[in-house]
């Protein structure tokens, strides 16, 4: 591990197979995993469906460039497509470079509309990735730390504040989009009021900006629709998507539609490995699982389960400030930063995470059952109740 720039600040843990929601490492000690690689292996791991396409497209051809077609490319758009009512899709290879897309629609947005120096509207707490824009674009100071100067052009607001919103768009003639996560992940898993994302469509119609929906992480059916934005009735003009999507694969996706549709033109944007027929193969193969398996109602039921389940066990619990959710995606957040729950839980043979310092983060793949969704319950709480007792 010497040899490894510490960027990360790792487990002395590595696993070497899974099956399912189970992982092994290299004692043979099971795990439950209720992390997902980060909101990743929804369908699991080591999936026999997604290992024979792996197998299939790898024998046949792994990549030929954006140079020619790529009809794994097509099938995957146009599913995508179906799936979220969204019109044209650009491939790229992760969250960040799939955001960069949308930043770049932003700019051409402003641009088109005569604004000289287009500025974005971005919130507090959220988190759009690591590349210098995306960083920028991200709400948290101590990402951002070491890094000046940033890339110019972005406008921190507060989230879920509509009539903060509304008063920079009144300010700021040179806003040309605004960049929001349905929920917000890495943030603390906050799931805004349910008039927050219209309220962002309404501003954006009203003063001709690009809505821009980040579902790199809530999308792929993490939240019990495909994506999170479905929970509502509007479609954004962009929206951008990744972990989930290739189970593992890397693979981001931006997609476009209403204003946003024509603005890329031939030379605009690129990619040498985005879209290439392996990782296009998988995903399409993810979407299609997700379909057939029926997850969209079963995430939305073991959501609901593990929800209510939790805020039952929990509530007037003296370390417990919030449980809250969508889908599988859910936070409990204590009164105190908790980062020592991993390695208790890990204790347990139970993966998850902390984030935003004090919220115990829940992403388990779509595919858990009751059982294991029992597991991840009285795990956690035993674990709240150690920290308690300490
Ligand atoms: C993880 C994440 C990203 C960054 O994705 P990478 O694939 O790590 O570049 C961007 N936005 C959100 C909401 C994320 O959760």
């Amino acid at each position: 591990m010497s040899s490894l720039i510490p960027t990360y600040a790792r487990k002395d843990i590595s696993f070497v197979k899974g099956h399912g929601a189970w992982l092994w490492d290299d004692n043979n000690d099971k795990y439950l995993d209720a992390l997902s690689g980060i909101a990743v292996c929804g369908l699991g791991h080591a999936h026999q469906g997604l290992a024979d396409t792996i197998a299939r497209q790898a024998a046949s051809l792994l990549h030929t460039s954006n140079l020619y077609r790529i009809p794994q490319q097509e099938q995957l758009g146009d599913k995508l497509c179906a799936i979220t009512d969204m019109d044209k899709v650009f491939f790229a290879n992760s969250g960040a470079e799939a955001n960069e897309a949308a930043i770049k629609l932003a700019r051409l947005h402003g641009h088109a509309n005569k604004i000289s120096s287009p500025a974005i509207i971005v919130f507090n707490n959220s988190f759009h990735g690591r590349t210098m824009a995306t960083l920028s674009a991200t709400g948290n100071a101590a990402a951002h730390q070491g890094y000046d100067p940033l890339v110019p052009g972005f406008i921190h607001a507060p989230y879920d504040d509509l009539h903060a919103v509304e008063q920079l768009c009144q300010q700021h003639p040179n806003i040309s989009a605004i960049f929001a996560e349905p929920v917000q992940g890495e943030g603390g898993i906050r799931v805004p009021s349910a008039n927050f994302i219209p309220g962002l469509r309404a501003l954006c119609d009203q003063y001709n900006l690009l809505l821009m929906l980040d579902e790199v992480q809530s999308g792929n059916a993490r939240t019990g629709q495909w994506f999170a934005f479905q929970h509502s009735a509007i479609t954004p003009d962009v929206l951008t998507t990744a972990k989930g999507l290739g189970n593992g694969m890397p693979i981001g996706a931006c997609l476009v539609k209403h204003k946003a549709r024509e603005l890329f033109a031939p030379g605009a944007h690129g990619s040498t490995f985005g879209g290439n027929p392996l990782a296009c193969a998988v995903a399409l193969e993810v979407l299609n699982r997700i379909e057939q398996d029926a997850l969209l109602p079963h995430v939305q039921q073991l959501g609901d389960y593990l929800l209510t389940q939790f805020q039952q066990a929990l509530s007037g619990h003296s370390l417990v400030k919030e449980v809250r959710g969508l889908g599988l995606m859910i936070g409990i957040e204590l009164k105190q930063p908790c980062p020592q729950l991993v390695d208790q839980a890990l204790a347990k043979k139970l993966l998850l995470n902390v984030t935003a310092g004090s919220v115990i983060r829940l992403l388990p793949p779509l595919i858990i059952n009751q059982d294991q969704a029992d597991r991840i319950i009285t795990t956690v709480c035993d674990c709240i109740d150690e920290l308690e007792h300490e």
